[in-house]
């Protein structure tokens, strides 16, 4: 090869490196390009889809490509996103019940549209004391006490639950438009309430109370060991079904009679499960401390988290023990240990007026001791040891000795009607009567409900400062047209966290208040789909303006549902509708590990 050939071939290529290499580093940037936009479209795909499942701790798509229709889209959102951050505005996304997408979505296709219209857009809220989810098999119209809060999700069972039952614990059974429902497990209850089809979503616990029932009923000794691995069956199997978790209400008889030792037993077994331990206290007054030391102790012996319900401190000289409480299980989360709690926002409790009396003597039966009552001796000792004793959990110390702190809510079958609104001092000068026989009249029935003035504002704001704090109504689901009267807390309790300590008050930010009401119970009770505005979220979700939320619901005037929460939203299935029930029943029972 010559040197002018050579020359002559050297800047043809430079002449064609020159001319192509660009159009060739332009095509090969756009091939990267293009693969770079293709794959991030797929991961986007990936990213749109429906976490429908998470199997094994794996989650599983439903594989929604981006231009199939959304079921359901909220836009114009101001999103409080449940985990405390600071609201953004934006659309959400909903199909088969889940969150799938959030962002600018308003040129997306969708069966159903809702125009937040600049309101807030929260997730729904979780009542972490519900009580009994019986009544939502009686009447599903009840549920509306709750979802008029926003509340989507409610726990029910304290130291009694609805399952195990006996023959001897459910004779009668559950009235259902005439038939007498009756079941022994959770499984046979969870169909029940499944078949019968739920507004809200519904969590169970098992009672340490129930349990006892079931295999010792009424009596106050301790098990013998047969009765003890009796019961331990029973947590076994109800863990087995689907609840959560342990709880105990250590006040009320017979589960005030267990011992330390034999719920922490019980918890053990809850704990193989991966349950919870939650408890109403053994007192809630001057040994509150003690009692959540108790409560601790359990969870740490039994190996679970620790819940406390309706945490309070009791009657005046105790309630500066609210700070106390509240630094003990700070300590406590400080060593490691997961305990949390939750209040409802009023001033006064809510208990049967027979619970005025000792526990101790309903140790023969609730029935038999109530029976002696009318006896003039026995009224002398009980009221003796009422106004001179107070290491128990003595109500009538928490009212200050005043009578006139306790309105009757709820009347018993024996007494007049026109008892209810009216404090026990009130109705003994209507009766001309003494305050005592007043009392006992109508304990006697056992069927008397009370709101006894125990508590003080600055310990509400106290607990409702502490980042570990939830909201619960304590309060069964509640038909405001049958039922004869209640406590607030029924209808009120959610909305009035909003009205009065966020929007009132600044206790605490929306997004916190939001927070507690919603992604931190989900924590609690393992939801780790629910509580949140995500992807992959299950779609219980609520619309609000936070400037017009309110509870309506007073002690004097208690059957009255909040307003301000105008659309409820759960599994995906419009339940509220510009504050009106749509009749949709879209609950679930949220069985722990399913
Ligand atoms: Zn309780």
């Amino acid at each position: 090869m010559n040197k002018r050939f050579f020359r002559t071939l050297c800047l043809l290529l430079l002449f064609f490196l020159l001319v192509y290499s660009p159009l060739y580093a332009q095509k090969l940037i756009l091939t990267g390009l293009d693969k770079l936009v293709s794959t991030a479209v797929k991961e986007c795909k990936v990213h749109m889809s429906a976490i429908t499942k998470i199997k094994d701790g794996k989650p599983i798509f439903s594989g929604l490509a981006l231009d199939e229709a959304y079921d359901l889209l909220v836009h114009n959102a101001r999103i409080v996103d449940g985990t405390g951050n600071p609201w953004y505005r934006g659309d959400i996304g909903i199909k088969n019940g889940v969150i799938i997408a959030i962002g600018n979505l308003s040129s997306h296709d969708s069966r159903q549209v809702i125009d937040a219209a600049d309101k807030v857009v929260a997730p729904g809220f979780i009542d972490m004391m519900g009580q009994k989810s019986s009544a939502l098999l009686r009447d599903p119209s009840s549920a509306l006490s709750k979802l008029h809060q926003g509340i989507t999700t409610m726990l029910s069972g304290e130291g009694d639950s609805l399952a195990p039952q006996n023959e001897r614990t459910l004779k009668e059974g559950v009235d259902v438009e005439g038939t007498r429902l009756k079941w022994r497990t959770f499984d046979e209850y969870f169909r029940l309430l499944e078949d019968r089809r739920i507004a809200l979503n519904v969590v169970h616990n098992v009672g340490a109370g129930q349990v006892r029932l079931v295999v010792m009923g009424e009596e106050d000794r301790p098990p013998s060991s047969k009765e003890m691995e009796q019961m331990k069956t029973l947590v076994h199997n109800a863990m087995k079904d689907g609840a959560g978790g342990l709880s105990t209400a250590l006040i009320y008889p017979p589960g005030a009679y267990a011992t330390t030792e034999e719920l922490i037993e019980l918890a053990r077994v809850a704990a193989e499960y991966g349950g919870i331990y939650l408890t109403h206290v053994r007192n809630e007054s001057n040994k509150l401390v003690e009692a959540i030391e108790e409560a601790i102790h359990i969870g740490q012996e039994a190996g679970t988290p620790v819940h406390i319900f309706h945490l309070k401190a009791a009657g005046k000289e105790n309630w500066p023990l609210m700070k106390k409480a509240l630094l003990k299980i700070q300590e406590a989360r400080k060593a490691g240990m997961d305990v949390t709690a939750d209040i409802y926002p009023y001033i006064r409790n809510g208990i049967g007026l027979q619970y005025f009396i000792h526990p101790r003597h309903y140790g023969k039966g609730t029935d038999a001791f109530l029976s002696t009552v009318g006896d003039p001796e026995v009224r002398r000792t009980l009221r003796l040891e009422i106004e001179t004793t107070s290491d128990w959990e003595n109500w009538y110390r928490h009212v200050g000795k005043n009578w006139e702190n306790v309105l009757v809510v709820q009347d018993g079958p024996h007494t007049s009607q026109d008892f209810v609104g009216l404090t026990i001092q009130e109705i003994a000068d209507l009766r001309r009567v003494d305050s005592w026989t007043a009392f006992f009249d109508l304990a006697q029935s056992g069927r008397v409900f009370v709101t006894p003035k125990s508590m003080n504002e600055e310990q509400k704001r106290q607990a409702l400062r502490a980042p570990f704090v939830m909201v619960d109504t304590d309060a069964n689901p509640t038909n405001p047209t049958t039922a004869m009267s209640s406590h607030p807390r029924t209808f009120g309790a959610f909305p009035r966290i909003l009205a009065k300590y966020v929007r009132e008050e600044g206790v605490l930010s929306l997004e916190e208040a939001v927070k507690r009401m919603s992604s931190l119970p989900a924590n609690r009770l393992n939801l780790y789909n629910r509580g949140r505005i995500a992807p992959g979220m299950a779609a219980d979700l609520i619309i609000f303006d936070p400037e017009r939320v309110q509870d309506t619901a007073t002690f004097t005037k208690p059957l009255s549902y909040a307003e301000g929460i105008d659309v409820v939203i759960i599994n995906g299935e419009v339940v509220i509708s510009e504050g009106r029930w749509t009749g949709a029943r879209p609950g679930k029972v949220l069985r722990h590990g399913r």
